[in-house]
């Protein structure tokens, strides 16, 4: 579908808050696929930070961050520019599904997207046309699923035609202040859950050498205050980082870089109890969770052979065999992101 890119809006602007949709398609009844923008356009030139507030249906927390914050600042006080895509799958936020309901296709495994493809690489193919030759930095909103408690993270890969280096991500990642920062594995089956990992925008903005990465905001279905207002910290100091907005950017602690991580699956069905919480480090043995059968004898103790620190938990009692009970990091270290 034939529209303005965003590059030329913006380049027409000067000091202006300006919003609008990028159209996707129609559906049945005539109503449009559209992918709605927020854009501020500074004074004076400078780099273009892109924020994707989600491409899962469920995941609500980043849409808040990163409208809270486009919506607080003033354009004339800016140079460069902030584009804001508050969700780019519509379908399946208004399904609240995490794939789009008319394909089953997981928009984040869909990119860079096609234009003649089904409803998902539609999608994909109109945000990816926008972002390409616009957005300096790439910042994509996700979160985990209802069914699990977690606090803010990251996670990130590195391309290996080094266009952007893992430091560079390093050093826009820790105005988050995630509890962990996962570099993740593109390569299937690698504790990862099953997919194209490489239809990721942040691995597809790589490629064309934009930096980009993605942060996990909390839990889905929910707006959690703290976590939103920790998003909007975050895009604070990366766009003082990028010189888009004036201020000193804050000194970061080294950050916990996950090398290795892995779902953790229950055996057995029934409820599952948590007894650790995210961010807790866990020996070797000791217990993630229970779970009782219906007549409340314990026929599991969830635990992992060696040290892992937790990442997502399960808050959804309700379990079979073979559900996740959690989300853990097996092998960390500290990543100097100065
Ligand atoms: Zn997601």
């Amino acid at each position: 579908m034939k529209q303005k890119p965003m590059r030329e809006i913006l380049a027409a602007a000067r000091g202006e808050r300006l919003e609008g949709v990028f159209q996707s398609g129609t559906m049945a009844s005539g109503s449009q696929i559209a992918i709605p923008w927020v854009a501020l356009r500074g004074i004076k030139d400078g780099p273009c930070l892109w924020i994707n507030g989600q491409v899962h249906g469920p995941e609500i927390n980043g849409i808040f961050a990163a409208l809270d914050f486009v919506n607080a600042l003033d354009p004339r006080k800016l140079s460069g520019s902030i584009v804001v895509t508050a969700t780019a799958n519509p379908l399946a936020l208004n399904a609240r599904t995490k794939s789009t309901p008319q394909d089953e296709g997981d928009l984040d495994q869909s990119f860079p997207g096609n234009a003649n493809g089904l409803a998902t690489d539609r999608l994909a193919h109109t945000l990816f046309e926008q972002v390409r030759g616009c957005a300096d930095v790439v910042i994509n909103m996700h979160t985990m699923g209802h069914m699990f408690d977690s606090a803010p993270y990251a996670v990130y890969k590195v391309h290996p035609n080094g266009k952007v280096t893992e430091k560079q991500l390093l050093q826009l990642i820790a105005p988050f202040r995630p509890g962990v920062a996962c570099r993740m594995n593109v390569e299937q089956g690698l504790g990862e859950l099953p997919g194209n990992i490489a239809g990721a925008l942040d691995y597809q903005m790589l490629a064309i050498g934009v930096p980009a990465f993605m942060i996990e905001l909390g839990s889905g279905s929910r707006a959690e205050a703290p976590y939103i207002t920790q998003g909007i910290a975050g895009f604070t100091d990366v766009v003082r980082r990028l010189g888009i907005l004036g201020g000193a950017p804050v000194k970061h602690a080294p950050l916990r870089r996950v090398t290795r991580r892995a779902h953790v699956t229950v055996a057995h069905g029934g409820l599952f109890r948590a007894a650790r919480a995210p961010g807790d480090s866990v020996r070797a043995g000791e217990p993630l969770g229970t779970t009782i059968d219906m007549h409340g004898k314990v026929v599991e103790t969830v635990t992992m052979p060696g040290e892992c620190v937790v990442i997502g938990m399960r808050r959804d009692p309700v379990v079979h065999s073979g559900d996740r009970a959690g989300f853990v990091a097996l092998e960390w270290d500290e990543a100097d992101c100065s």
